[in-house]
Parts: C-alpha cells; sequence; structure tokens
C-alpha cells in the first residue's frame, strides 16, 4: 500500500530502534531456570525470580531479540480486563475465584506502573483510564455504559456514540519502551538473554535450541502466540492475528474536530472491536483483528499485515472520526497473540517435572504478563500465595481441532462476528443470535 511503512516489527520499535540480538548461546551449557520466549511473560517471570533469589542462574532463550514478539507490537492498552472467560474461570473457582483474579488484574496495573517507575523505565505510561463507546442499540445494552452520548463527546466526539463506560484503572504505554525497560532492568539484575537463539524443543530438564542444549531443572515455557511453533504443541494455542495501524501527528485542529483533548484510550464495543491510543507524539494507533488466522497456526513475517486489514482499518478509524477521512497512515504492522481453545489463560508448574508455562491471554496480556511472572516465580519456588490460588492457575484446556478445521472454524466464525456486526449497525435493537452462535461455535 503506497506510503505506509508496513511490517517493520511495528511502529513501536522503529520510534526506539530495532535491536540487533546479542549473548547468543555459545554451544550446551546449564542453569538454574531456563525460561522460553523474550516477551513480557518470560521477562516478568525473570524479574521476579531473580529479585526473589539473587543466587538463581535464570537465562530467557529468546529467538530473535527481546520484545520481538506481542510484547512490543500491541496497543498499549494496560487494562485491568480480565484475560480469559469469566464463566469458565468461575465453572473451576466460582464467582469468588473470580473476582479474586479481577481484583489482582487491577492491582496489577500499579504494580506495572510503580516497577516502571522505580526502575526508571520510561514508556509514555500514562494512568490515563480507557473509554469504551456504544456505537448502536445492541452495543449500547451489552455496555451497559454510565456515559451518555452527550458525556462520552465531551471526552472524545465518536461519530455514532449512543453511550460510553470510563474505566479508569487503565493506563497508556508504548510498547517497545516497556518491554525493553524490563529487558535492560533483568540484564541488570544478572540474567542473561540469550537472543537469536531458536528453540526447537522442550522436555524435563532440557532446552533444545538452534546453537546448543540448556540444561536446567526447571524449564518454563513463555511463548504465547507462537506456542504453535514448538515441536509437540501445534495445537496448544491458536495464533490470533491483530494489526495496528498508525497515523501521521495530527494537528492542533483535526484534534479539535474530534475532541480528543485527554489520554485515555478508546475502544468500541463492536465484536469485531478495534481499540486506539492517542501516542505519546501526537498520533492515533487503532488497532482491530484483520484477518484472523493463517493456515496451520502460520506467523507473520518481521510484523508484516495484509493491505485488505490495512484497508479495513482505515476504514474503521473514518468511521469513528470521518472528519479524518483522509489523513496519512504512517505505519501498519500485525503480530500473534495466543488464544486457547475456551478462550481462557492459564499458568501452570509440575514440580515433578520442572515444567511450566503461561499465557493464552487473548489479547489482554499486557497486564497479565506481569501477574502470570509473578505467579511462576511463586509456584516455582514453591511458595502457596493468594496468587497461586487464582481461578487461571493449573487451569487445563482442551487442544484446537486439527487443520484444515481449524482454519475453517476461525474464519467461519470471525464472519459470524462480522455478519452479527453488520445486522446490530442496520439497526437490530439487541445483540444478534448470529453472535451468540459464534459464541458457543468458539467454545467461549
Ligand atoms: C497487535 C496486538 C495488539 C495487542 N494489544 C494489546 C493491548 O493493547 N493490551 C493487552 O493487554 N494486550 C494486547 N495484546 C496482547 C499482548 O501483547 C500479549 O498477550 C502479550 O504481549 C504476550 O506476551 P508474551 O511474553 O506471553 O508473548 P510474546 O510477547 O509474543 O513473546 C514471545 C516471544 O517468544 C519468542 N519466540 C518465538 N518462538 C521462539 C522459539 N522457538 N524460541 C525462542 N523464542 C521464541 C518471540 O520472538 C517472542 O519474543 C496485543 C497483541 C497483539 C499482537
Amino acid at each position: 500500500m503506497a506510503g505506509v511503512r508496513n511490517g517493520g516489527v511495528s511502529f513501536w520499535w522503529q520510534q526506539v530502534g530495532l535491536p540487533s540480538p546479542t549473548d547468543r548461546l555459545q554451544g550446551d551449557t546449564s542453569c538454574d531456570v531456563a525460561i522460553v520466549g523474550g516477551g513480557l511473560t518470560g521477562l516478568w517471570t525473570a524479574y521476579y525470580l531473580a529479585e526473589a533469589d539473587p543466587t538463581l542462574d535464570v537465562r530467557v532463550v529468546e529467538a530473535e531479540f527481546a520484545g520481538f514478539g506481542a510484547s512490543g507490537r500491541n496497543g498499549g492498552w494496560l487494562s485491568s480486563e480480565l484475560a480469559g472467560s469469566a464463566r469458565t474461570y468461575a465453572a473451576v473457582a466460582g464467582e469468588d475465584g473470580v473476582q479474586r483474579l479481577r481484583d489482582a488484574l487491577r492491582a496489577t496495573v500499579d504494580e506495572v506502573v510503580g516497577v516502571a517507575a522505580r526502575e526508571g523505565i520510561e514508556a509514555d505510561i500514562v494512568r490515563s483510564g480507557v473509554l469504551t463507546v456504544a456505537r448502536s442499540e445492541a452495543q449500547r445494552q451489552r455496555l451497559d455504559g454510565e456515559l451518555t452520548a452527550g458525556q462520552v463527546a465531551d471526552r472524545v466526539q465518536v461519530a455514532g456514540a449512543v453511550s460510553g463506560h470510563f474505566d479508569p484503572d487503565c493506563a497508556r504505554v508504548q510498547p517497545a519502551r516497556l518491554v525493553s525497560g524490563v529487558a535492560r532492568v533483568v540484564r541488570e539484575r544478572g540474567v542473561r538473554i540469550h537472543e537469536g537463539t531458536r528453540v526447537t524443543s522442550v522436555s524435563p530438564g532440557s532446552v533444545v535450541t538452534d546453537r546448543g542444549t540448556l540444561r536446567a531443572p526447571v524449564v518454563l515455557r513463555c511463548l504465547e502466540g507462537f506456542t504453535a511453533g514448538l515441536a509437540g504443541h501445534r495445537r496448544d494455542w491458536l495464533p490470533m492475528n491483530s494489526a495496528i495501524v498508525v497515523t501521521a501527528p495530527l494537528t492542533d485542529a483535526q484534534w479539535g474536530g474530534i475532541g480528543w483533548d485527554g489520554e485515555e484510550l478508546l475502544g468500541d464495543e463492536a465484536h469485531a472491536y478495534c481499540y486506539a491510543q492517542r501516542t505519546a507524539d501526537g498520533r492515533i494507533a487503532m488497532g482491530g483483528r484483520g484477518i484472523p488466522y493463517r493456515f496451520g497456526s502460520r506467523t507473520d513475517v518481521d510484523g508484516r499485515t495484509q493491505d485488505r486489514t490495512v484497508e479495513s482499518l482505515r476504514s474503521t478509524l473514518s468511521s469513528l472520526f470521518p472528519s479524518l477521512a483522509g489523513v496519512r497512515l504512517d505505519h501498519a504492522w500485525c503480530g500473534v497473540l495466543g488464544v486457547p481453545r475456551d478462550w481462557s489463560a492459564s499458568v501452570a508448574y509440575d514440580p515433578s517435572t520442572g515444567l511450566g508455562h503461561a499465557g493464552g491471554y487473548v489479547g489482554s496480556g499486557l497486564t497479565a504478563t506481569n501477574l502470570a511472572g509473578r505467579t511462576l516465580r511463586d509456584l516455582v519456588l514453591g511458595n502457596g500465595t493468594d496468587l497461586t490460588r487464582l481461578p487461571w492457575t493449573g487451569h487445563r484446556v482442551r487442544r484446537w481441532e486439527p487443520e484444515p478445521f481449524r482454519w475453517a472454524g476461525v474464519h467461519a466464525l470471525y464472519g459470524l462476528y462480522r455478519a452479527a456486526d453488520r445486522r446490530e449497525d442496520d439497526g437490530l435493537r439487541r445483540t444478534s443470535r448470529i453472535a451468540r452462535v459464534a459464541h458457543r461455535v468458539a467454545g467461549r
């Protein structure tokens, strides 16, 4: 697409400069804890383990560079949104368990903001809250928000908004600055991050890579949307695509025209929802699902997304803000997040094998990675805590269907969600039955 930079990992990484991989693994060696994957799940786990016991030899093994995956590409919503399905967690831990997880995630927003402040991580963090808008009667009923159309417009003038909800427990971040800051602090605490080192398989006591084998009594798998690339894990979590476009910096007149004076994050209540932030340098970064899934659980190359997805995000942006219809887009990219078959995250560790993992946050991982990291720390150190009793701990889920059923199912599912959105946009006054069918098909 002419004029729009596509891929290059993400706009966030282009802003800070793409790093070159360092400290590649040099042949066989051993350590106390081997963490596979240098995204925020792996890095936060390393951070808290090193803090709890500085004598531990903790290593992170990363195929590219720390933050190459979703952690350096996301929408920058550090939100307290539940990572997973309330119904699924309630089935194992009751309503009380769901509430404890919600409370823990809410507290985790403060934890991340606090660690960043203490450790000198400059990540454009503003505890700005999030505004969710309903743009149809069906969306209004689902959202059940406290803001009238007029009150929404006082915050941001979104075309067609009929109501809204404001959640203060959310912060705006620049993802690459956050993840590179956490990586820096982790290294300062003595953890080695073996970048440019691809893991091919894991088993009790051993991490096999393209540059040698790392032996460790504790092996933690923290690959989220990339899990399917590991031998034996192809059908564990589905790598779901999400894509983002970023505009050129807007002029004061353009910001004035849409009345977006604050730095609150912005999303809608569509089934194929969008999420946006006002960046520190005065652009809008807006994301949505695009083409949801690539056949065979393949992932993108360096964040390059499809032209169709860029066009679809452009049209969502101008539907929200008609006055920005002609605005220049500077960059587009995509990434993968991990979706378990029941759309609910898990954190697990088996002391008898020394194997553990965390992930499957289904698009709400920025806050959840920190909570998961602290939970893995407690599990590995054998400490029973409030965290290890959260309903996602030890949560088990069945595998996805083999291909081509997986591909056909996911594409049909998102076809249904888009059809449901169209019917609701056309004036249906309640949530479309098509969406209910889609939820049932999805197993949510
Ligand atoms: C476009 C997009 C927007 C999103 N927006 C938001 C948002 O606004 N808010 C929110 O809460 N969540 C959001 N998410 C989800 C969130 O970013 C993720 O859930 C979270 O970052 C997952 O972190 P992680 O460390 O588990 O995985 P990742 O960050 O994906 O890290 C996994 C790492 O493993 C590495 N790796 C892969 N294969 C191998 C291998 N074989 N050997 C070694 N290393 C390997 C990868 O290079 C990568 O660095 C978004 C995700 C995407 C893709």
